[in-house]
């Protein structure tokens, strides 16, 4: 059998082109995964059928109100938007701070990163930007995005500098470079959704839905108009939705692929998921369903149980505006609530109002700061708690914005904004679960407000004879 010192060099070099063969073929299996997931068929319909959709339910359900009812219920929703954000940050801080997954980190740990100068300012000017597009149609294509891209390459893997990358992640695959140009032609920008600024389609719907709104008569034929295109929509929505478990199962299995090559920092990358999990848990399973039954007095898990639809697209697709059609869906047609409401609360709560990634950043933020071993006094937790918010209401609906907003907590509290690399291989994972929360709290928002609208909704209705957006 074997030879001389034992080792038979043919099994040897048969034992290498058998491992490079199944290495071949796993790298193909890959690739093949990889096209499937990226032209997902249901993810790419429901995030254009956004745009449409979105003008169409704004201005549906401005157009019922008037423009104190409207005003007031801004007011409503802004507060709990920002309310609900501050609460998910300190659970993110409070969490992360009590369990410390950035534990045990060696010194090596530490790498050389060019910190990025983004300042929470950038962001906001960015965001103002997107609300007031100088051309209408042009921001159906493209958004406003002064430096971003120069950001985002900073942020991201640059195509051609893996040195970093390659201290950090170790044999870093194709699957993982697939992923990094994936993100690369989508650049979240603030406001944005897909390359479409999302935002400022949606300050023009408010304003025109006010306009048709003051028409009363005159403005009925676009209302019965704007009517029923929502509703061809709608339809349209209903049949995508068949391909969803297709499309979830292929996302799942692409991803779980990709994780092969993970194992940087195996043990707090594993304590830093569990503890974004428990602090998506409590946010979502206590604070909200807590905040609404203390407000509308109605049990919050009969609300939260026509929601599940919605959930599970939001699980599915990583991204609240891929969601809002569903989401829609669930609160007027199972839930019942108010359209004037949900048209007008869900569409700007799925741009700015992000618990879950509030949560998520705050609690990444301070993980890098532990596996860097860097103490952070007070000051610098209430920066980033300031940070965590700005950054949450900054992020596109889309998947994984929240990650690359993550550069302006590092930046505001001087922690290396390459560690973002760091947590990448288990974004994928965590996106979902925030995305997931932020629905929820989008969803709860809803509710909350209609059940403190009520009496201008019932006035609104008697003014107008019942006649607004029947079913
Ligand atoms: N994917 C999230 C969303 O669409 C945003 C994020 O990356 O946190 O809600």
């Amino acid at each position: 059998m074997t030879k001389g010192n034992g080792e038979d060099p043919k099994t040897g070099s048969r034992m290498e082109r058998f491992q490079q063969g199944v290495r071949k073929r796993t790298l193909l299996a890959k690739k093949k995964v990889q096209s499937i997931t990226k032209d997902d068929v249901k993810s790419y319909l429901l995030r254009n059928a956004f745009v449409l959709f979105t003008i169409v339910a704004v201005i549906l359900g401005i157009a019922a109100l008037d423009s104190k009812a409207s005003g007031k219920m801004g007011v409503r929703a802004v507060v709990y938007y920002m309310s609900t954000t501050i609460i998910a940050v300190l659970i993110g801080i409070i969490i992360v701070v009590i369990i410390h997954p950035g534990k045990g980190t060696k010194e090596n740990m530490h790498r050389e990163g060019k910190i990025v100068q983004v300042t929470a300012a950038d962001a906001f000017l960015d965001l103002i930007r997107n609300m007031f597009p100088p051309n209408l149609v042009e921001a159906c294509f493209k958004q406003f995005k002064t430096n971003y891209e120069k950001r985002m390459f900073k942020v991201g893997i640059p195509p051609n500098d893996t040195s970093t990358v390659a201290s950090i992640i170790s044999n870093v695959s194709e699957a993982m470079e697939a992923l990094t140009r994936m993100r690369e032609e989508i650049v979240p920008v603030p406001g944005s959704v897909n390359g479409v600024n999302a935002l400022g389609l949606v300050v023009f719907s408010i304003s025109f839905g006010l306009v048709i709104g003051s028409m009363k008569e005159q403005g009925q034929a676009l209302k019965d108009f704007f009517d029923s295109l929502n509703e061809a929509i709608m339809r349209l929505v209903a049949l995508i939705m068949w391909y969803a478990p297709l499309g979830i199962l292929f996302l799942i299995a692409g991803k779980i692929v990709e994780m092969e090559d993970m194992g940087v920092i195996g043990g707090q990358l594993a304590m830093y998921t569990v503890t974004v999990i428990i602090g998506l848990l409590i946010h979502a399973v206590i604070v909200l369903p807590l905040l609404y039954f203390l407000i509308t007095r109605k049990n919050p898990w009969v609300f939260i149980g026509g929601l599940i639809q919605a959930l599970v697209t939001a699980l599915g697709t990583s991204s609240s505006s891929a969601t809002l059609p569903v989401t829609f869906k669930c609160l007027e047609e199972i839930n019942g609530v108010d359209k004037r409401v949900t048209r007008f609360v869900l569409p700007v709560g799925a741009t700015i109002n992000m618990d879950g990634t509030a949560l998520y950043e705050a609690l990444a933020a301070i993980f890098i700061a532990q596996v860097n071993n860097f103490d952070l006094n007070f000051g610098q937790i209430i920066t980033i708690s300031i940070t965590a918010t700005a950054a949450s209401i900054g992020a596109a609906g889309i998947p994984q914005a929240g990650l690359v907003t993550m550069v302006i907590v590092l930046t505001s509290v001087g922690l290396p904004t390459d560690d973002i690399t760091l947590i990448i291989a288990v974004d994928w994972f965590l996106d979902r679960l925030r995305t997931t929360t932020n629905v929820l709290g989008d969803s709860i928002g809803a509710g909350i407000v209609e059940h403190l609208s009520r009496h201008e909704l019932k006035n609104r209705d008697a003014e107008m004879g019942n006649s607004v957006i029947e079913e």
